[in-house]
């Protein structure tokens, strides 16, 4: 019986601990991207993942911790066909997305999480 698909058991896979974010490096992933899976940095590439970069995907993370995962996957999902309906291109819906606004907001914030109020993205719909 085929096993169903899970990063974990990528024989490419490295894990690297990035300060409190995990980053699972795998040829399975499209270069150019990292995606937050459950809490882990998933990337094809770990070279420019910069502490920018982590500090939004720990954003990203607190925001599916408050959702409770699959809510947040969800909501993420259909702001993204709503914004892409409203300018037409999935970059620019990308960029919009709220929870990507406060992620992008705060990026360079390393003090951000230590003062983020809870549901904050709420205020970049
Ligand atoms: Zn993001």
């Amino acid at each position: 019986m085929k096993r169903p698909f899970h990063y974990l058991d990528l024989p490419s896979q490295q894990r690297i601990m990035a300060g409190r974010q995990r980053v699972v490096v795998t040829r399975y992933c499209p270069p150019g991207l990292c995606i937050n899976l459950f809490g882990r940095l998933v990337t094809r590439n770990d070279n420019w993942i910069s502490d920018d970069v982590i500090n939004h995907e720990l954003i990203h993370t607190a925001q599916l911790r408050e959702l409770w995962i699959v809510p947040f996957y969800l909501l993420y999902l259909i702001e993204w066909v709503c914004k892409f309906v409203r300018h037409g291109s999935w970059s620019k819906a990308y960029r919009n997305i709220s929870f990507e606004r406060e992620a992008y907001t705060y990026g360079d914030d390393r003090q951000y999480l230590d003062h983020r109020t809870p549901m904050a993205w709420i205020k970049y719909l």
